[in-house]
């Protein structure tokens, strides 16, 4: 079991590094600069005790550097290589030349080790910042193409943490450890091995600590990953309630709500705060508890190299210092080893956060031989559909039969919750029948592209979405393939030209959520003028309930008929005077048509109709 947990780590760690794929030159110049980094940091922390040696002893300086104790028992001679070559770089005649030689290496190894790391840093945020947008277009790809049943799964602000905070927390741990990872094992591997050099038994007893420590680091680790995703979960939560009140802000002031919100808002900044804290109090344990135990490894070392030293046995006062200066030295990469095990659990936690996301496969797929569809010739016919929701039980459509021919409008029309939206919304494929076919000119819709098949119709909903955007992108939106004139003779059809002519900028007016404010008729004209631009054969229409005052009712109705005209049409029906226009009324029950016809046969036949045109339509009936 936790054998299995940390094989999923590693591949999800794994998983996570293979972004850095394509940056693969990139790395290996920042290799090659952390090499650098490494060799003249090793160097400025050599260079500590000949200085030392240098200043407080008698005698010609080069002298004791290789003379005194050469060390006896050590693996690999580092140590008196080392020496030998440092002496013979810094060997001059008295002692001042020798300190003026000392203090300019001792400059220059700082300079070139700090060059190498600003190199190094500057690279790594390039790369880390390339896998960060990388890693967020292609979630935000991903998300945009899934289908309408995913986006009731995930709600809208869970899903924008998980492209902002997510990839944030990501992006924080990925960058503190792609590189350490390299670096910091390497350096630990080299000081280790001068400090051997210097004398095996001070090392060994340095480290008899840090198996403790390892363990101490994995525990503290393992806990921490569990403590982000608790906060980033809390985040999500956060931003949904934000989302959810924002959006719906309207709702919640006509009910009198707020208070009630800002109790819910508080309950999740509460929960957060808490999660936040209890990561953070082990986040920032890590460190002390480290540096505790560096220093309570170094007290001993002081106390029993220091011994040696006074004995005069074994170690010359220089290599105490140097080896104590290296201990001091590999604290640091031990150190950050450990908060790169804690960056890595959190990196995890939002990596599974983020992968979940993207390994939803999208369930409408073309199938490899989806035909291409460019244009609409004679009928759609719904042929026996039934349809239910994902993870629902109830049927909400119940053998749909009906067939509507090229240019014929059809209004559905029955209560609330019959099934009319649904009907409306299998015919673009936003969902997948669950039995039976929809089809087009005989051709089953999920044999023929989805591109091509959504070219085919336009859909106009009650709630009008505009983007913060011009007039005229607002009404060619994203395609750049209309002229203006054409975007002109659009709004004109659709009642708008004037009003646009109005505004400070005409079509490069910006509206929206930031520019200039529309009334609910004018948005509803833009909206209208946007399908008349696109100009589809079928037109999906889910006519809007909000009653305007008559000049403006007046108004979209003209470009209701503008845009129906010469179009094949399925609309969910609200006012009187666009049933009575229809072609074919059907009426909807509890997911059955329970009857069709037009507006006078349905009146003289149906008792139900006429209930529901009584119902529905009294304001519009009794005019
Ligand atoms: P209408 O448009 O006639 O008011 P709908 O097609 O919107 O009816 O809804 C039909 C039934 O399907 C209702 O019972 C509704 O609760 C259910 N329904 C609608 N959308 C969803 C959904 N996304 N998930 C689950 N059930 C849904």
């Amino acid at each position: 079991m936790n054998l299995q947990t940390s094989q999923n780590s590693l591949r999800l760690y794994v998983r996570i590094l293979s972004y850095l794929k394509p940056y693969v030159r990139h790395i290996v110049v920042i290799l090659l600069f952390n090499f650098g980094f490494i060799v003249f940091n090793t160097l400025s922390i050599w260079l500590v005790a000949p200085f030392v040696s240098t200043l407080f002893q008698a005698g010609p300086a080069q002298e004791q550097v290789v003379e005194q104790h050469s060390p006896p028992a050590s693996m690999l001679n580092i140590n008196a290589w080392l020496k030998e070559k440092t002496a013979d770089l810094i060997r001059h005649d008295n002692r001042l030349e020798t300190l003026k030689m000392l203090s300019l290496l001792v400059f220059l190894g700082f300079l070139l080790k700090n060059a190498f790391a600003f190199g190094e840093a500057f690279l790594v945020s390039f790369v880390e910042q390339h896998v960060i947008k990388d890693l967020r277009d292609q979630l935000y790809a991903h998300i945009i193409h899934q289908p309408l049943q995913f986006f009731e799964r995930y709600n809208t602000g869970n899903l924008m943490s998980r492209i902002t905070n997510d990839i944030n927390a990501l992006n924080v741990a990925v960058n503190r450890s792609f590189t350490k990872i390299i670096r910091d094992p390497l350096m630990i591997v080299i000081f280790v091995a001068l400090l051997i050099s210097i004398s095996w038994q001070l090392t060994l007893l340095a480290f008899l600590v840090i198996p403790v420590s390892g363990f101490i680091i994995q525990k503290t680790g393992q806990s921490l990953k569990r403590k982000s995703h608790r906060v980033q979960e809390r985040i999500a939560n956060l931003t949904s309630i934000l989302q959810e009140t924002i959006s719906g802000i309207r709702v919640v002031k006509a009910f009198g709500m707020e208070s009630y919100e800002i109790r819910r808002f508080r309950e999740q900044t509460q929960a957060h705060f808490r999660a936040v804290l209890r990561q953070v109090r082990l986040n920032r344990l890590s460190g002390p508890l480290s540096e505790t135990l560096g220093v309570g490894i170094m007290a001993c070392v002081l106390w029993f190299g220091g011994q040696l030293v006074l004995a005069g046995r074994l170690l010359s006062a220089e290599d105490f210092i140097r080896f104590l200066a290296v201990l001091f030295a590999v604290m640091e990469p031990i150190k950050s080893l450990g908060n790169l095990n804690n960056n890595i659990q959190i990196a995890l936690a939002s990596g599974q956060r983020i992968f979940s996301v993207l390994d939803t496969p999208s369930p409408i797929v073309d199938a490899p031989q989806a035909l291409p569809k460019r244009v609409f010739a004679s009928d759609i016919e719904f042929r026996d559909v039934w349809f239910r929701y994902h993870g629902h039980q109830n049927w909400v459509l119940r053998g749909i039969r009906l067939q509507i021919e090229r240019e014929q409008k059809v209004a559905l029309v029955g209560p609330s919750g019959a099934g009319k939206t649904t009907l409306a919304n299998l015919l673009p494929r936003f969902y997948d029948v669950t039995r039976g076919a929809v089809c087009i000119d005989g051709c089953d819709i999920r044999n023929i592209r989805t591109s091509d098949l959504r070219r085919l119709m336009g859909v106009v909903t009650q709630e009008v979405i505009l983007f913060n955007d011009t007039v005229a992108n607002n009404i060619a939106y994203g395609s750049r393939e209309y002229t203006l004139e054409q975007i002109e003779e659009a709004a004109r059809l659709a009642n708008a030209l004037e009003f646009i002519r109005q505004l400070p900028e005409g079509f490069h007016t910006v509206i929206g959520e930031r520019g200039v404010r529309l009334s609910g008729g004018q948005r509803q004209r833009l909206s209208i003028a946007r399908a008349i631009l696109k100009n589809p054969p079928i037109l999906i229409f889910d006519e809007a309930t909000s009653s305007l005052d008559s000049e403006a009712e007046r108004l979209i109705q003209q470009a209701i008929a503008n845009l129906l005209h010469r179009r094949t049409v399925l609309m969910i029906a609200h006012r009187l005077a666009s049933i009575i226009h229809s072609d074919l009324i059907v009426v909807m029950e509890e997911g059955r048509i329970v009857d069709m016809g037009s507006h006078e046969e349905l009146l003289e036949r149906n008792a139900r109709y006429r209930r529901l045109c009584r119902l529905q339509f009294t304001g519009s009936w009794e005019d």
